[in-house]
Formats: C-alpha cells, sequence, structure tokens
C-alpha cells in the first residue's frame, strides 16, 4: 500500500532524496504521489510549505522546480477515500500552508471531525479522509506546541493510521502511527523515515521501527520518542539492517519479479544451511502446543495450506489452516493451550495481524514466520523466525514464498526428529529450482507462455502438495498476467470445474513422482478427453501431454520447483501480454488496511 518517505538532515536538495525513496517504495502499488518542502529561503515572515503532486506513476517526472530544502517528505497514495485526482493526492496542507500531512490508513470518524472544522471556517481542499489531520492540527497549535498538537489529533483518530507531519513555523517533523509500518533511519546528522526498512539502506542501515502507540519529533538532527497516549518520554530501540543496498534493487534484471524468482537457488540453500538450529526451537514449541492453527493471506495462506500437508506427511501431526481474514470467524475454541503460526512476508498484513490480535487476547501462543525484522507480527509474536528471502519488492511474492515453504519442510522433518533429511530436501529442491532457472529451460517456459497468452481461462490442477502448488500458480498468473486462472484439487473436476473445460483450455498439471502421480494423470486424461490442451508439469514425459516442463523429483520438496514453474509462467505471461509484473493493477505490496 502507500509509501511514505521523508528526510530531514543537512543536505539541501531533499526534495530530491524523497523523490528517489518515493522510487525505491513504488513497488508497494499507487496511484498519485506527492512531494511537499519547507524551502530554505523564507519568503515571507513565515514560510509557506511548497508541494508539488501528480496523478499516475512518478515516471520520469522531475522536481527541478521545486526550491533548495533540507526538510521535505512524500508519499505514494493508495486511494480510499476520495477519488484519484491530483487534488486528493498527498501531502494535504492546512489554511495557512505551514502544516502539511501525509498518512497511511483509514481516519475511520474523519466525518464527524470534518463537519466541525468547517464549522470552524476551515477550507477543505480534497475529499480525503487525510486532510482532517492537516487542519485539526492548525485548530490546536492555537494553544500548544506542533508536536503536542500532532500527539492531541492522532489520538482523536479511529482506525489504523500511520500520520506524518511538518511544520515550517516551528521545523519540527512528527511521526506517529497505530497499525501502519513506519521506520526511522539514523544517519550522520540526518533522519530518513520511511514505510519500509528497504528503502532507507542508501542512507544508513541504523534504524528504529515506530512501534505502534509511539510517536517520534525530529528536529534539529535529533530525534526524541514518545508514547503517544500519554506523551511519555520513551528510548529508541536502534537496529542494524542485514540487507545489503544491492538485495533491494534491481541490478541488470528488467523486472524485480524476474530477480527475485532468480535468487531462490541461493536463498534455499543459505535456509537448508542455516535456518536448523532456529527451527528446532520452534519445532518443540510446536510438539509441547495443543492443537495448531497456520494463517496467512494470499501467497502465505498458500503456504499454509502446503504446511499442513507437510506436517501430516513428514511429521504425522494434525495442523490446521485458515485465511487470515477468516480466522475471527472460526477461532471461538481457542485457549491457552493453543498455537497459532502466522505466515507474512512483510509481516504487516493487516488481517493476519487482526487475527493474530484475537488470538491473542484468548491466550494463544503466537508463532511467526516473517521476512521483515522489526515488523509489526515479528515484534507481536511470543516466538519469531525471519525467513531470510531478503527484500521482496515485487508485489507478487516469489522468495519469499519458497522461504516459507522451506521454513516448514525444515519444521515438519524436526519434529520427526529427522532435521538432517530437512536439510537435504531443501537442498534437492535448491538444485531443482537451479536446473529450472537454466537457459534452455526458461526459453521453454516463454514459448509455452506464447503458446497460451491469449486464453481467458488456465486451470492447474494437482493433488497432495502439488494442490496448493496449484493454487499458488494459479494466483501467480492471475496476479501479473490478469488472465483467470484456476488451482485445483484434481478430484475435484468432476464434480464442477470439467463442465468449463474447451477445444484448446489449457490445463496445468503437477505429476510429482509421489503417491498422487496415477490420480492425478486420470484428472490430466478427464481435462484432455475434454479438449484441455495439457501442460504437464513433471520429472518424466507422458503422452497424454501437449507440452512438457521438466521439474527434478525432490521428494517433498518438489512443491518448491513445482510454484517456481507458475512464477516464471505468470512472468513471461506478463511481459509477453505487456504487462508490467512488478506493479499489478489495483493491487499493492503489503496490505495494510482491512
Ligand atoms: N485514506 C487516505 C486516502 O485515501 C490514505 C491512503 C493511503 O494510505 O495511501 O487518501
Amino acid at each position: 500500500m502507500c509509501g511514505i518517505f521523508g528526510y530531514i538532515g543537512t543536505k539541501q536538495n531533499a526534495p530530491t532524496i524523497v523523490l528517489e525513496g518515493l522510487k525505491r517504495l513504488e513497488y508497494r502499488g499507487y496511484d498519485s504521489w506527492g512531494i511537499a518542502a519547507v524551502p530554505q529561503q523564507k519568503t515571507s515572515h513565515k514560510t509557506e510549505i511548497i508541494v508539488k503532486k501528480q496523478t499516475g506513476k512518478i515516471g520520469n517526472a522531475t522536481i527541478d522546480d521545486m526550491p533548495p530544502s533540507s526538510f521535505a517528505f512524500g508519499h505514494t497514495r493508495w486511494a480510499t477515500h476520495g477519488g484519484i485526482t491530483e487534488q486528493n493526492a498527498h501531502p494535504h496542507l492546512d489554511c495557512s500552508n505551514t502544516i502539511s500531512v501525509i498518512h497511511n490508513g483509514i481516519i475511520e470518524n474523519y466525518e464527524t471531525l470534518k463537519r466541525d472544522l468547517i464549522k470552524k471556517g476551515h477550507i477543505f481542499a480534497s475529499e480525503t479522509d487525510t486532510e482532517v489531520a492537516a487542519h485539526l492540527i492548525e485548530e490546536y497549535i492555537k494553544t500548544m506546541p506542533f508536536d503536542k498538537a500532532v500527539r492531541k489529533a492522532f489520538n482523536m483518530f479511529e482506525g489504523f493510521n500511520a500520520i506524518i507531519a511538518i511544520s515550517s513555523i516551528e521545523q519540527k517533523f512528527v511521526a506517529v502511527r497505530n497499525g501502519s509500518p513506519l521506520v526511522i533511519g539514523v544517519g550522520n546528522n540526518e533522519h530518513v523515515l520511511a514505510s519500509d526498512a528497504s528503502a532507507i539502506l542508501p542512507h544508513t542501515s541504523e534504524v528504529h521501527f515506530l512501534q505502534d502507540g509511539e510517536m517520534a519529533v525530529i528536529q534539529d538532527e535529533k530525534m526524541s520518542l514518545y508514547e503517544a497516549k500519554t506523551g511519555k518520554h520513551i528510548d529508541p530501540t536502534i537496529q542494524r539492517l542485514s540487507w545489503s543496498i544491492s538485495q533491494a534493487e534491481k541490478g541488470t534484471y528488467p523486472h524485480y519479479m524476474i530477480k527475485e524468482i532468480h535468487e531462490q537457488p541461493e536463498i534455499l540453500a543459505t535456509i537448508a544451511e542455516h535456518s536448523v538450529s532456529d527451527v528446532k526451537k520452534l519445532a518443540a514449541i510446536i510438539a509441547s502446543s495443543y492443537g495448531g492453527y497456520m494463517i496467512g493471506c494470499g501467497s502465505a495462506a498458500y503456504a499454509c495450506l502446503a504446511g499442513t500437508y507437510l506436517f501430516s506427511k513428514i511429521a504425522k501431526r494434525h495442523m490446521n489452516w485458515a485465511i487470515g481474514s477468516e480466522f475471527s470467524y472460526q477461532q471461538d475454541f481457542l485457549t491457552k493451550k493453543s498455537l497459532v503460526i502466522a505466515l507474512s512476508q512483510s509481516g504487516e498484513t493487516m488481517d493476519t495481524l487482526e487475527a493474530v490480535k484475537q488470538a491473542k487476547a484468548k491466550g494463544a501462543l503466537i508463532v511467526a514466520l516473517v521476512n521483515v525484522m522489526g515488523s509489526t507480527l515479528y515484534r507481536e509474536a511470543d516466538h519469531a523466525i525471519l525467513l531470510s528471502a531478503g527484500p521482496e519488492k515485487g508485489v507478487a511474492s516469489t522468495k519469499a514464498f519458497t522461504a516459507k515453504l522451506a521454513h516448514l519442510i525444515l519444521l515438519a522433518t524436526a519434529l520427526a526428529d529427522d532435521p538432517d533429511r530437512g536439510t537435504a530436501l531443501v537442498k534437492k529442491a535448491a538444485l531443482a529450482v537451479n536446473s529450472l532457472l537454466k537457459k534452455r529451460s526458461l526459453e521453454r517456459i516463454e514459448a509455452i507462455a506464447e503458446g497460451i497468452e491469449k486464453k481467458e481461462h488456465i486451470y492447474v490442477i494437482g493433488r497432495g502438495l502439488s494442490y496448493p502448488a496449484s493454487l499458488e500458480t494459479a494466483l501467480k498468473i492471475k496476479e501479473v498476467s490478469y488472465i483467470h486462472a484456476e488451482g485445483l484439487p484434481a478430484g475435484e473436476l468432476k464434480h464442477g470445474p470439467l463442465a468449463l473445460v474447451e477445444q484448446g483450455t489449457p490445463c496445468i498439471a503437477f505429476l510429482p513422482n509421489d503417491e498422487t502421480y496415477s490420480a492425478n494423470l486420470a484428472g490430466a486424461m478427464e481435462m484432455k478427453a475434454r479438449g484441455g490442451h495439457i501442460i504437464g508439469v513433471s520429472y518424466k514425459k507422458h503422452e497424454l501431454f501437449d507440452t512438457y516442463i521438466h521439474v527434478d523429483d525432490a521428494e517433498e520438496a518438489t512443491i518448491i520447483p513445482q510454484v517456481v514453474v507458475g512464477q516464471i509462467l505468470g512472468y513471461h505471461l506478463a511481459v509477453i501480454r505487456g504487462f508490467d509484473p512488478d506493479m499489478p493493477r489495483n493491487l499493492a505490496k503489503s496490505v495494510t488496511v482491512k
């Protein structure tokens, strides 16, 4: 969702620094953008903040028309309240143009507040909920300093919000959050603020992850932290980011998505080598729990489903799973002995966080598999394991998904008291993915994508562990190529979906070297008999296949190379059809609203 970037320090090109920062956050998805700067030179007795905003993507936009400044911030908006217009783009100003606000989230009670402010004479320039914050702060500074006014305004808001406000008169930068992520980078005589840590890396690796209910006030190279509710002073917790700048950049690849697909063999091999001891500790916690639920949204939900198969098959252990947003309707039985394992790339997915909050309230133990250190889920969990996939920028999750699967395989084998087997399986998967990423294999998958790019529907079938692989493959295709794709357990075909098969309907069939092979082949046959065009994804050819993608057998870890086939296919379908796979329409990377 929206991107936030701010700079306050000694450099005088703050607007350019902010524009570059916003570009690093573009992957989060947005529909308009804007930058506000406090000019270096006073133009009158009170310095007016200069704002530039536009609808659409940043593209080649420049900000040469903005004045020199060492104090600026910007925002990429993912509209919730008010259409996608220049007026509604952030930053917003108060009536005097000396206070500016950017915001992520929804101020749920904005209508009442707005009515009140209009009665008091405030003039609104946009339809957003956000603008209420600028005018409310303007109202409060009549009787108190700027930072106190921001705090008071923030405490009036209902909903989950991150608000950043600047004052050109007091030269203060205030950031406060409750639900939406914010990270503050502490550099040499400068501070940068962003909605995600990877955007801060070019400036510094020393960061404080602003926690829910915390407020940061930055002035004259100094940052002070307070509890938003009480105003009580608190100390920052400075952490060092382990990510490198190159990990967060595209390098020579045309898109983040394909770069991240290519990073997978190395990530998997590293997980196999280094995650075992963390996983063993977690396995002991799972072993002593009474009833477990895995929860996640989107790809993470499919990883949860895969987890239930892995736990059953390898560890002979029952594990439930639920989609984050559905969990609240099926958790009445949770007790203090229950265990909830939450999976998330960003650790900021609102639906997952909400589910975790509810489970916590019931006393359940929370375990997290999460990619972002310092994220809300990382902090909220009783025990957290970092996925070690490095920053993921493609909206469609790739390496974070396979990193989740790798950890689940390690967990299941550790529970079965056979951790070495887990290491061997994940290493096997890494090699199988490596083979898929060889030139010949990539060209083959691209050619298959060319053959089906004009189709309206694609079906993906699997059984057992290949069923979540089918769901994830279909999701990848949908997300980036906008072709309707559906993942199905092959056994369900005859209960309805077969009615949709026509001459030439593409059907991707996962046929691994396991107990599902014959039954899934029967499903592919049912498709073929009705005109289906069978794309077999298997460790061996079969005469039934119209085309064939070879995937090495990696035993229970074969699901990993299977989904990589789906990733590569989805990527090529998007590119061939002329879409940007890194920024799929209507989608955002980190879904921080409900
Ligand atoms: N609710 C605000 C708006 O619609 C914030 C949107 C965002 O988080 O990008 O302008």
